[in-house]
């Protein structure tokens, strides 16, 4: 079989089914322009064409916007409702969502990229999930007002759901969303006097620049969720077909774009060959094109820098001497689509091994026994996840205690839940999101002491 696909060239581009209505800033309960009236354009990764133009904040909108969740908090009717109403607001933001899902689905895929089908099945039922499990728990959190920076590259479907969170009857204020680049709006909410808490999402480098700015102004507390290089080892008593079908949906899924993409795949000597040769079929198998096309598996990387830096790691694999056993270039002649790329062989010094290149590369290298390969695993400054497929109880529990990651699958990967808690070890961000673990980041600890008038009990 031919290690390349046919490079049959990406159909013109599918016109999506929906209309973009939100563009501007969303402060104090309206959409209004930029300060400086200035707009940036969001592209379409099919074809690198401008989709709209969106306001761009800057740091005098930031102090807007910090200005207007203040004010929220500190005089509006929110923190004093009861966490009846409060929920009452949020369920009704869920009814939207699900009214609206496939308008946000479609948004997001002309955004960036990943298949519709993913979109409306995956993505936006898992948000509404999130929502409906935090509305029950209004009763214990305030949710306290926010000021949200999109990221400049998707920023359509989280203005589009914010005015749904406005119609809902969210009071102006406790949400406001601002579009814009990292240093002219990420870095000025990190560093505001008057922002009490930051919760980023991003790679390990920003992070690090946001958690020294917050340190630098008011050491407002900052929970990060950075970049991973997550292990999934396969042990020669596991399903074979299942670990290769899991391992590649790990890695490809949303284009190889998901912090806790199962980027070093190793497998036991014992079923070495037989996997790299099924991963090898299902990478030269797997459907890339129009992500609005019924049946497309794999969309395009989500711009051009992203794309350059994906080909670039490929050449690193290909040089430092892995073997490239399916893909290696770019699919088609339009836009940032890359051919799903698999190397065995690889060595845990190589950068294909050693860095998170965001990208639809699965690395898969060799082992012989459990130790090893568990030093070979938390051998990184990452430690986001891990999968592990074994039918084996004493394996799967001692590699589940022993690898330095904030969740661990077993014989499954990449299953989130509003109730499992999701962060990272080491370099992969401190704090967990979900579940009650991601309430705590957002509370306080009070302790109220009076003198109590004939304590019968004392
Ligand atoms: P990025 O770090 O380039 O950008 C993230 C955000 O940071 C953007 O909104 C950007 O505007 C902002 N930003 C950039 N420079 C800034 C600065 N100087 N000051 C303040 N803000 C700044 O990351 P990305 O390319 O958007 O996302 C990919 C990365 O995110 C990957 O490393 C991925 O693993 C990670 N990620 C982690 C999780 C998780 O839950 N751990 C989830 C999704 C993505």
């Amino acid at each position: 079989m031919s290690r390349y696909f046919t490079a049959a060239a990406v159909d013109e581009a599918i016109t999506p089914p929906v209309r973009i209505n939100y563009t501007k800033l969303l402060i104090n309960g309206q959409f209004i322009d930029s300060t400086s009236g200035k707009t940036f354009p969001t592209l379409d990764p099919r074809t690198g064409e401008v989709i709209a133009n969106v306001a761009e904040a800057e740091a005098e909108d930031v102090n807007r916007a910090v200005s207007a969740a203040r004010k929220a908090f500190d005089e509006g009717p929110w923190p004093k409702m009861s966490a009846h109403d409060r929920s009452k607001i949020l369920l009704k933001f869920v009814d939207l969502l699900e009214k609206h899902s496939e308008e946000l689905a479609a948004l997001e895929t002309w955004d960036n990229g990943k298949p519709y089908e993913r979109s409306v099945n995956d993505d936006i039922p898992l948000m509404i999930r999130f929502f409906r499990y935090y509305a029950g728990c209004t009763c214990i959190s305030l949710w306290q007002h926010s000021c949200t920076e999109t990221s400049e590259q998707t920023p359509l479907s989280a203005l589009l759901a914010s005015k749904l969170l406005q119609e809902a009857g969210l009071p102006p204020g406790v949400l406001n969303v601002i579009s814009g680049y990292g240093p002219t709006v990420g870095a000025p909410i990190a560093s505001h006097m008057n922002v009490d808490k930051l919760a980023f999402t991003g790679s390990t480098d920003t992070g690090k620049i946001v958690l020294e700015l917050a340190a630098k102004s008011n050491l407002k507390p900052v929970t990060l969720e950075l970049g991973g290089k997550s292990p999934l080892i396969v042990c020669e008593d596991a399903d074979v077909d299942k670990a290769v079908e899991t391992a590649h949906s790990a890695l490809f899924y949303n284009q190889g774009q998901c912090c806790s993409a199962g980027s070093r795949t190793f497998v036991h000597e014992r079923v070495y060959s037989e996997f790299v040769e099924k991963a090898r079929e299902l990478a030269l198998k797997r459907v890339v094109g129009d992500p609005f096309k019924k049946g497309v598996q794999q969309g395009p990387q989500i711009d051009s820098e992203q794309f350059e830096k994906i080909l670039k790691y490929i050449n690193f694999g290909i040089n430092s001497g892995a073997t490239l056993e399916a893909g290696g270039e770019r699919f088609g002649s339009k836009g940032y689509y890359v051919q799903p790329t698999v190397f065995s062989s690889v060595e845990d010094d190589m950068p294909i091994a050693r860095d998170e290149i965001f990208g639809p590369v699965q690395s898969i290298s060799k082992f012989r026994n459990i130790n090893e390969v568990i030093g070979r695993a938390n051998a990184t400054n990452f430690g986001l996840a891990a999968g592990v497929f074994t039918k084996d109880l004493d394996n799967a529990n001692m590699l589940s205690r022993a690898l330095r990651v904030g969740t661990v699958w077993v014989n499954c990967y990449n299953v989130f839940d509003a109730s499992i808690p999701f962060g990272g070890y080491k370099m992969s961000g401190n704090g967990r999101e979900k579940g009650i673990y991601g309430l705590s980041n957002y509370l306080q600890v009070k302790s109220v002491v009076t003198p109590l008038k004939n304590p019968a009990w004392l």
